[in-house]
């Protein structure tokens, strides 16, 4: 795996060879999650593909010329010609080794696959995601000496290492970095002893036997198991947006915001997230136009006030997006006013897009009981339906999703498992 700038682009990438460039930014947490796969995997294909990487910040020039406009993303080339699809955004490690299985003869791919070896290991607990309910649940098992393994597709911190400032975590006179906050969580426990399988893809999981698989080959066992996947945010359904994810289109203010300095950007949306994170854009953007389909914001009073005295920032009410596209380097926002049905553009250099969060459960859903609306409901020790399984945080069903109260999930949790266990 090799480090490059834009002036070896042309050496490095287009003079034949099959190459796979990852542009990445700092304090960016998807940047930071995609590089131990990349890593793995240079070391598992580096015979046969040229793995290099690329800092987005440094070679903006590049970045613009290739159409690149969010971090990470993955370009694929096979002798000088770009193939395949970009990979951006939480890049999954079975859609890099789609792509790169693409690039090479069957019995190279086949000889690759050979190299690895399936494993099993077992411990007390898995704690499936690592934002602050699973990480206190880790803190608490770990110093009653449980036998712990966390395992998250991302790196550790969930929501709040990608949240603009937290100012309501006890024990902190100033504002908190979002990710100072994760990352002081995460080092906390880790430095505990709690292992940590970080950036994987989570291939199976079967909640009754308490067996997990990871990556394909890696299999888990466990006494018992906590789910604390957190929530993902919600999309708009309109025509365009799933092709233009990470092309124009975002969900993460503090990751992407930056590069739309002196720009005009959309926000869909009117609760906390929409509006909080719409006053950090403007601090980069110079105009900021929020859509909202109801006619006023959901969000609290305080922040809707900074917002209304904001000059960059104009609103757009009872509207909703019907259709995302690409004109050029703009985007083009279709609207459709809720009152009248009538049709309206907006053009833009960047949309963002924050309209609420559904519950992390895709791979396990049938098998718990859930509330009406999909989160997982629990007894008051944190146990789902299933015997040994449990769920903290914004998982589960409950009126408050906020860092403490899921910190108090994974306190409770990992107390009742402890008493279980001893
Ligand atoms: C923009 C924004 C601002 C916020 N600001 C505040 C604030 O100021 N104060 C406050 O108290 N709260 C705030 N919140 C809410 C707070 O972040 C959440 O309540 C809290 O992070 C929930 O913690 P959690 O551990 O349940 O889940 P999360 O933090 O969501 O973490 C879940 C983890 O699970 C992982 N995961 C997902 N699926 C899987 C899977 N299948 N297998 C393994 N791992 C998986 C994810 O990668 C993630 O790391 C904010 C939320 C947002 C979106």
């Amino acid at each position: 795996m090799k480090e490059i700038n834009a002036n070896e682009f042309e050496q490095e990438v287009l003079k034949g060879e099959k190459v796979v460039l990852d542009f990445y930014s700092s304090e960016c947490p998807p940047c930071e999650a995609l590089a131990p796969k990349f890593e793995g995997l240079a070391k598992l294909y580096g015979n046969n593909l040229k793995f290099l990487k690329i800092f987005r910040q440094q070679n903006r020039e590049l970045a613009d010329k290739l159409g690149v406009k969010s971090s990470p993303t993955l370009l694929f080339f096979d002798n000088g010609a770009e193939v395949g699809n970009r990979l951006t955004g939480g890049i999954k490690r079975s859609d890099i080794i789609h792509n790169l299985d693409s690039m090479l003869p069957e019995n190279k791919v086949k000889e690759i696959k050979d190299q690895i070896k399936p494993s099993v290991s077992e411990c007390d607990v898995i704690i499936l995601g690592a934002g602050p309910g699973g990480l206190t649940a880790g803190l608490y098992l770990c110093q009653a000496k449980i036998n712990t393994v966390l395992v998250d597709i991302a790196l550790p911190g969930g929501q709040v290492a990608t949240t603009h400032e937290v100012s309501n975590y006890p024990g902190f006179i100033e504002p908190q970095a979002g990710y100072m906050l994760s990352h002081n969580m995460s080092e906390q426990t880790k430095m505990c002893g709690t292992v940590y399988k970080v950036a994987v893809d989570i291939t199976k999981v079967d909640l009754e036997k308490k067996e997990i698989v990871i990556d394909e080959f890696e299999t888990l066992k466990a006494k018992r198991i906590i789910i604390a996947t957190g929530t993902s945010p919600n999309a708009t359904g309109a025509v365009g947006e799933r092709e233009l994810k990470g092309k124009g289109i975002s969900y993460c203010a503090t990751c992407d915001a930056k590069y739309y300095g002196d720009k005009e950007v959309v926000v869909i949306g009117g609760g906390n997230s929409a509006i909080e994170e719409s006053d950090f854009i403007a601090k980069f953007a110079s105009k900021v136009t929020i859509v909202h389909q109801f006619d006023k914001f959901t969000a609290n009073k305080k922040a809707q006030e900074k917002i209304f005295a904001n000059p960059k920032i104009a609103t757009v009410f009872q509207h909703e997006p019907r259709l995302f596209r690409r004109d050029g380097d703009k985007m083009i926002t279709e609207l459709e006013d809720l009152r009248t049905k009538e049709r309206k553009t907006i053009v833009s250099d960047g949309v963002f897009i924050f309209i609420g969060m559904k519950p992390n459960i895709d791979l396990f859903k049938d098998k718990l009981q859930l509330d009406q609306w999909g989160y997982v409901k629990t007894n008051e020790d944190m146990q789902t339906s299933i015997p040994g399984v449990y769920a903290v945080g914004d998982v589960i069903s409950k009126k408050y999703r906020q860092i403490t109260t899921a910190v108090a999930d994974g306190t409770i949790a990992a107390i009742a498992i402890a008493k279980e266990l001893d």
